[in-house]
């Protein structure tokens, strides 16, 4: 009996497995063929200096448009992008496009300074990737020193001599580099020290932690560690007031979140910077 019962639940994991592989296909077939028909969009979140309230950066983030709102949410298609290998394609015509999104915002005077744009394991494999980043900035001419890559802890970890020496061209270049969802993934503190970045992105689940009593006390050690390794700060998903005002006594550099502003359209970003320079806010 005891067999049987096995079988029929292997049967149901199998039956599952095939449908969840099929579903996954599917969906990468169709993210594919919207690509390729120019239906992605790449919205940004401005990034805000705490001390100043200026806007510093923005981040630019990938959308998947349909008919009736997103077709998927980014947390569902980038980890099948990245299976199938189209991130590389996609991740560089988001690169394009934040060099030129930037580059049209110059004429304002609280134009972000710096594009922040994610990068992906997949492309970091790549040996091609220092060569194409450097191609995609000289022909959409962003400045290297304007464009921030956030990559993940795992990716900094990963093989460290080729990470490294990697990172340093990039660095090399005038890219700044931070690392992404900082303090969920398993960074050693000997390599992290050894690494060629900029920042570290405290990840969201810490300061959400900072409104129900654990106080923040990971995003506080965060903070020390970056001070200690002379490495910046920002906190992503900063939603309230107190949280910001946390921060910014711990001395975390800058904050982004839906307290500021959600990712939206390049339109919308440009009416949302016009609508602060009365307010002399940067
Ligand atoms: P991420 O890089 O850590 O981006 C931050 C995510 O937090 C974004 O989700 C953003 O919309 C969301 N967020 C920002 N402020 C707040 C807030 O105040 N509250 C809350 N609850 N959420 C906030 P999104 O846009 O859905 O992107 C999810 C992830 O997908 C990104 O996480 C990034 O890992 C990946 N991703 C997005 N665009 C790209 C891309 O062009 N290339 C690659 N490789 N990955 C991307
Ligand atoms: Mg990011
Ligand atoms: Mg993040
Ligand atoms: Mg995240």
């Amino acid at each position: 009996r005891a067999k049987k019962h096995y079988h029929e639940s292997h049967e149901y994991f199998m039956a599952d497995m095939e449908d969840n592989t099929r579903w996954r296909l599917e969906v990468i077939r169709h993210l594919r063929q919207d690509f390729q028909s120019n239906k992605l969009q790449v919205w940004y979140q401005p990034q805000i200096e705490l001390n100043s309230n200026r806007v510093v950066g923005m981040e630019a983030l990938v959308r998947w448009p349909g008919e009736n709102g997103f077709v998927q949410p980014p947390s569902v298609f980038i980890p099948l992008a990245e299976y199938s290998g189209l991130i590389v394609e996609i991740g560089e015509w988001v690169l394009a496009e934040a060099a030129d999104a930037w580059r049209s915002l110059q004429d304002l005077p609280n134009a972000p300074h710096r594009v922040a744009v994610n990068v992906s394991m997949p492309q970091f494999r790549n040996r091609m990737l220092i060569d194409r980043i450097a191609h995609i900035l000289g022909s959409h001419r962003l400045p290297p020193t304007a464009l921030e890559l956030e990559i993940t802890e795992s990716i900094a970890m990963d093989e460290p001599k080729v990470v490294i020496s990697a990172l340093g061209a990039l660095k090399e270049l005038g890219i700044r580099i931070s690392i992404d969802d900082f303090g969920t993934g398993f960074s050693s503190l000997g390599q992290l020290r050894a690494l060629p970045i900029n920042c570290l992105k405290i990840d969201q689940s810490f300061i959400r932690e900072i409104a129900n009593g654990r106080g923040g006390m990971y995003a506080e050690t965060i903070v020390a560690l970056a001070s200690k390794l002379g490495l910046s700060t920002i906190a992503e998903g900063v939603e309230t007031t107190e949280q910001a005002g946390f921060l910014r006594g711990l001395g975390c550099d800058e904050a982004q979140g839906y307290l500021y502003a959600k990712p939206m359209t390049l339109a919308d970003l440009r009416q949302w910077l016009e609508q602060r320079i009365p307010a002399h806010r940067g």
